[in-house]
């Protein structure tokens, strides 16, 4: 596989990282908009599912590795594997491809705890028991988020975190649980936007007067810039709505890099306001290899 696509933001070099092409229900992943549009850019394979990426952004300077989100990794069923149309997951591949091991991952953010971001953060071993995948990492977690996914007694909810519990118990010990927004290096923020979950979190860069930001699953695509297309999922949509305005907005005019978690066509972009129109400036296209592997 080639290597991952890199951006510059201030003294921080940001490294795409992808766990590999999956797909998903299309009706799931743009809620109330009607399939008559959004398969126009998203078409629909024989099981209304369309293809999506799992992005992982990788924020390096020095010796700090901060790594975004960590995919779907290789745990899941046979059956599962079907649904999701996904294999073994290709992150720690991608790491390798850049000269690192799993092992000099020294802050792990997770945005939230859907299979789909943290079922990288183990490692299926051949005996079937899993183990970290990054045992030298910090890993932070919203405490609230944590709190639902544990003792939820709400049906959705429980079927959402149904996988929780086996890929938390082998990471415990590198848990931090945090309450709101912090600094996890000078630069690096984990700032809590909510809508998607209660306690959703993304990533944000400021860097010498650059910046970037990780939106996860509040702007999934770049289909999801637009104000009512949000995914299905989401617990509070008005809430996205919200922030993705205004986060959208600071992006614009301050020339910001933002990276999608599941688009299939670009990793990140810069955010053109034409006409009242959000359209992609500068991006990181992901390669059609990408998808043929
Ligand atoms: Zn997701």
């Amino acid at each position: 596989m080639e290597q991952a696509p890199k951006i510059q933001v201030g003294e921080f070099t940001v490294a795409f990282l992808t766990d590999g092409i999956w797909r998903n229900d299309g009706g799931c992943m743009f809620g109330v908009v009607p399939k008559e549009l959004w398969q126009r850019n998203h078409p629909a394979d024989e099981y209304n599912r369309i293809r999506l990426n799992l992005v992982c952004p990788l924020i390096l300077k020095g010796r700090e590795a901060i790594l975004v989100d960590t995919g779907i990794g290789n745990r899941l069923s046979e059956v599962e594997r079907k649904i999701f149309d996904h294999g073994d997951g290709w992150l720690i591949d991608g790491l390798q491809q850049l000269g690192m091991e799993p092992g000099d991952i020294t802050h792990l953010l997770l945005s939230h705890l859907h299979f789909d971001h943290c079922g990288g953060m183990v490692r299926r071993q051949k005996s079937g028991a899993l183990v970290s995948s990054f045992p030298g990492a910090r890993l932070f977690l919203q405490r609230g988020e944590y709190e639902v996914a544990q003792n939820s007694t709400n049906e959705r909810l429980r079927a959402a975190y149904r996988h929780v519990g086996e890929c938390l118990e082998p990471v415990m010990s590198l848990v931090e649980l945090i309450d709101g927004d912090v600094e996890l290096v000078p630069g690096v923020r984990a700032v809590v936007t909510g809508g998607h979950t209660d306690r959703h979190q993304v990533a944000l860069v400021h860097s010498l007067g650059e910046s970037f930001m990780h939106l996860a699953d509040i702007v999934p695509t770049s289909s999801h810039m637009r104000g009512p297309w949000n995914q299905a999922y989401d617990l509070d949509a008005l809430r996205t709505m919200e922030q993705k305005a205004h986060y959208l907005a600071d992006a614009v005019t301050g020339k910001w890099w933002v990276s999608f978690a599941h688009d299939p066509s670009v990793y990140a972009a810069r955010i053109v306001n034409d006409q009242g129109k959000l359209i992609l400036g500068d991006s990181l296209p992901v390669s059609e290899t990408l998808h043929r592997q």
